[in-house]
């Protein structure tokens, strides 16, 4: 290790609170790698939570890898330093098992890179028996593995909590080598081997069959998901400055949705929908303000939560302070609006998604406009005049009335934060492109061509300029793109994701020089029958349904 990254982990490790170091010996040792930097999987609780798990067992020691930062990276390259682990600064190779934490399909370039880098040979088939077993989970895992197929030995569907401990009882008892080892791991429940299933495809290029190596294969994978609420553990394992909830104690009020919006995973990642019982979360939140800390509230659906006004009040009372990421405006009241005010939050934020009530509709987020302008006063009536308003564009069925309805909302919902002489703060509305998603009903919907995407940006830009004190943030349509081909590609998708690592990120000239067209998976409207590279997992999601909710949508 040089001393250049020798330091920049001791610093690291220094501002942690809750960093666990255990001895090797006689112990697995797993390498829990975010494929992202330290700053973004830091924030990111439930990779906290498995690095918590896995060394609450006795027979492991799980330490932590990220994406180096640029500076690093090149100090990493210039010393020809394979990956090291941070806390004891091993190279990965070392670590009997790599598991990659995957939330978002955007990652799943820098799995390749971090490989790389690790100095470990990219395809699972071109690895030996000494090399680590790559294993992965997380959201995007759950959706839709198959882009990553070919890289990754084994995936964890679903909520990897339990699954994880199973599998390791499985490795440890291992000794026949990685077939045999994978053979008995996909018994598992939730537990998948890309290398023992066959895809075959029709002459037109979709898939036409997804079948099992062996008859012993299960043909369908159930994903996982902890069945006692009790169970979810929760709670930062380790706090930081270097996260973006700074010094924040985060807790885990529920997993999933109860709402059925038709753009949105949530539903299909963490069915059913779970709240955690009030008395645990409270002592939860003792043990966070011992440690003086803020209280951030984690989940979907915070507002669903029966306890949750009664859980802030208590915090308060107890002079801390909670923090929440976003709220739904239809779960905004006035007692809620005053312990947010209470907790010094100056900003909130909301989704309408859509600029008009017909759109919403459409999307089945079910929001009225009065409902938002109604939290919009009950914000603003006890001082919270920063509003981050998110909408997505694209959506199905979208006119240039939805967009225009963009601005028109905005301007609007100025107008009421103002009423009665009240102090107007500053409104960002954030736009990001629709993003077809697995396992939902709008699955078959292509997304929305990039050029007229950008029209539609530039117009809700115009629009908004004209809002005092009103501003835009967008992601950029282009990486739309790359985002929908990661998320509705197959196993020939992987050969993308090598040229784009060999071309050293340049996705321009790797999507146009592709032997398939990109488009296929991007831009097409796919049929009722057509077979999805997903379709082999059991979400317990009737498809049929999800179809029949996808024509009442679209008509
Ligand atoms: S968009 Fe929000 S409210 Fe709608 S289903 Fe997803 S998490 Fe629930």
């Amino acid at each position: 290790m040089t001393r250049k990254i020798a330091l920049s982990h001791r610093d690291l490790l220094a501002q942690e609170q809750g960093t666990i170091i255990k001895p090797w010996g006689g112990k697995t040792p797993i390498c829990l790698v975010f494929p992202n930097t330290y700053h973004v999987g830091m924030s990111n609780l439930g990779f906290q939570l498995l690095y918590r798990l896995l060394n609450s067992l006795p027979e492991v020691v799980c330490e932590r890898a990220f994406l180096p930062e640029e500076g690093q990276w090149r100090e990493y390259e210039r010393a020809s330093t394979p990956l090291l682990s941070l806390e004891s600064g091993r190279p990965l190779s070392r670590f009997k098992i790599i598991a990659f934490s995957l939330p978002f399909e955007n990652d799943f370039p820098n799995i390749l890179s971090i490989l790389q880098l690790a100095k470990i040979p990219l395809k699972a088939l071109e690895r030996d028996p000494r090399d680590p077993l790559i294993i992965a989970g997380g959201a995007a895992a759950t959706l839709n593995p198959e882009p990553l197929a070919p890289f990754v030995d084994l995936f964890f569907i679903g909520e990897g909590e339990e699954a994880v401990l199973d599998f390791l009882q499985v490795f440890q008892a291992a000794g026949n080598g990685k077939e045999d080892l994978l053979k008995e791991a996909c018994r598992i429940e939730g537990v998948y081997c890309p290398a023992l299933y066959e895809p075959l495809y029709d002459e037109e290029g979709r898939l036409r069959e997804f079948a099992p190596r062996a008859k012993a294969i299960p043909s369908r994978v159930k994903r996982r998901w902890i069945k006692d609420p009790g169970l979810l553990c929760s709670g930062s394992a380790i706090l930081t400055p270097l996260t973006e909830f700074k010094e924040m104690f985060l807790m885990e009020l529920n997993r999933g949705c109860p709402r059925r919006c038709r753009f949105c995973a949530v539903r299909a990642i963490y069915l059913p929908f779970r709240n955690r019982a009030l008395e645990r979360l409270i002592q939860e939140a003792d043990q966070g303000l011992q440690q003086g800390k803020r209280i951030g509230l984690v989940g979907s659906a915070l507002g669903d939560h029966p306890g949750f006004n009664e859980l802030c009040a208590y915090i308060t009372a107890k002079g801390g302070e909670i923090a929440i990421s976003s709220i739904r405006a239809d779960a905004v009241t006035v007692e809620r609006a005053r312990l947010l005010a209470a907790s010094r939050h100056r900003t909130v934020t909301m989704a309408p998604e859509a600029g008009t009530e017909r759109l919403r509709q459409v999307v089945a987020k079910g929001l009225r406009d009065e409902e938002i302008f109604s939290a919009v006063e009950a914000l603003a009536g006890h001082g919270i005049t920063n509003l981050k308003l998110y909408f997505i564009i694209g959506l199905p069925t979208e006119t240039w009335e939805d967009i225009e309805g963009i601005c028109t909302l905005a301007k609007r919902i100025r107008h009421h934060m103002g009423k009665g002489g009240r102090s107007v703060g500053e409104i960002t509305v954030s736009i990001a492109p629709f993003i077809p998603k697995a396992w939902t009903p709008f699955q078959w919907h292509p997304f929305e061509e990039v050029k007229i995407l950008k029209k539609k940006l530039q117009a809700v830009k115009k629009g908004v300029a004209k809002i005092p004190r009103c501003r835009v943030l967008n992601e950029l349509p282009k990486w739309g793109y790359v985002q929908t081909l990661l998320s509705m590609g197959d196993r020939r998708v992987a050969d993308i994701l090598l040229k784009v690592h060999e071309a050293r990120g340049d996705w321009a000239s790797v999507l146009k020089s592709s032997y398939i067209n990109p488009a296929f998976w991007v831009y097409r409207e796919k049929e009722e029958q057509e077979l999805f590279p997903w379709d082999f997992i059991d979400h317990g999601i009737n498809k049929a349904d999800l179809w029949k909710e996808y024509r009442e949508a679209v008509g």
